[in-house]
């Protein structure tokens, strides 16, 4: 049931470059099982019927028979068809169809069917539109709310990259989790993300802790597109200093020739290194693993960010631990 890949029709700005063949063989610890469960085939039918895009299909997810089989389908709002051509990306690329009215409707009643407790919502970057989408991603949220009114929500936006006011209208609607994933290096970002600014999107995540300091704020590393550990310990640096409170880092994958080329494999081992260092820069929360994507196991991860952050705070008021004030929340 994912997407079918044709490079040509998905890809149009990619058909003409050479391809770019991965050399090394993928590892078994990246190999998952095909889905065939009862509940997989129940949330494909939600989706169909209430006419939603997923990011899971759309980006061709190794995770979606798992994921799928207890109803955790990540909606991509705003079509299926993205403004950027990112050369790591499955998404198509092109001119996006006009937003669907009856969408955030649709998206909160299935998250009402899909029994979620915790959802996350991501879209596809609409630079065509003058707002970037911020006022359907809060008509989203808003619609959420009333149709699930128990589900907390997890969003991963676009970087909004010219489009003043509107990470304010986003915030204001109050998710639970704001999540904008770095993807990568800011050495790599003209070759990876060339329609992305490094430092624009780290700021746009810092700016999201000054307008509401209650809310997590969450980002994301692919690894294996030609970063160093080095770069990715600088990132973590970076992402501390605006305050972000989750990181999560997973193994970048080559949905086709015309994608970027995987550079190395990293091992389960390197991916635990990774996260220890991370922890002791002090994130609430870190997740790194071969198969992490941002919204891998997002529902849990939820919880113990919320636990963790709890735990954090009563170190803060407590007598006993005075060293507590000043150090940053470690998981
Ligand atoms: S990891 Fe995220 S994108 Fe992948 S299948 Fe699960 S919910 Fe969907």
């Amino acid at each position: 049931m994912t997407a079918k890949i044709d490079p040509a029709q998905r890809h149009p700005e990619k058909a003409h470059r050479p391809d770019n063949p991965t050399a090394h063989p993928k590892p078994k610890w990246l190999r998952v099982k095909a889905p065939t469960s009862r509940g997989y085939q129940d949330t494909v039918k939600i989706v169909r019927e209430r006419n939603l895009h997923t990011v899971c299909e759309e980006a061709a997810c190794p995770n979606i028979g798992e994921c799928w089989s207890k109803g955790h389908a990540t909606m991509m709002i705003m079509g299926d068809t993205c403004t950027r051509a990112c050369a790591f990306c499955n998404v198509a690329t092109g001119k996006p169809a006009h937003l669907d009215p009856l969408e955030a409707l649709n998206v909160g009643r299935a998250v009402r069917e899909l029994a979620l407790e915790h959802v996350v919502i991501t879209s596809v970057d609409r630079d065509d539109l003058p707002d970037g989408g911020a006022r359907h991603f809060a008509a989203t949220i808003r619609a959420i709310r009333r149709e699930a009114p128990n589900a907390t929500i997890e969003i991963l936006t676009p970087d909004f990259l010219r489009k003043d006011g509107a990470l304010e209208i986003v915030v204001e609607a109050k998710p639970d989790v704001f999540n904008h994933n770095l993807e990568t290096v800011p050495r790599l970002y003209p070759r990876i993300r060339p329609g992305a600014r490094y430092f624009h999107s780290l700021r746009l995540l810092q700016r999201v802790k000054e307008l509401d300091p209650s809310m997590f704020t969450k980002s994301g590393l692919m690894v294996g597109l030609g970063e160093t550990d080095e770069e990715v310990g600088q990132v973590m640096d970076d992402m501390r200093s605006a305050g972000i409170d989750f990181l999560t880092i997973g193994q970048y994958l080559q949905p086709t020739p015309k994608h970027a080329a995987v550079d190395r494999f990293v091992t389960p081992e390197a991916f635990e290194a990774m996260a220890q260092k991370a922890r002791a820069k002090g994130f609430l929360m870190v997740s790194a693993s071969p198969l992490t994507r941002s919204s891998y196991h997002a529902g849990d991860d939820f919880r113990r960010l919320r636990a963790a952050r709890e735990a954090w705070l009563k170190g803060l008021r407590s007598p006993q631990a005075p060293g507590a004030v000043t150090a940053s929340p470690a998981q």
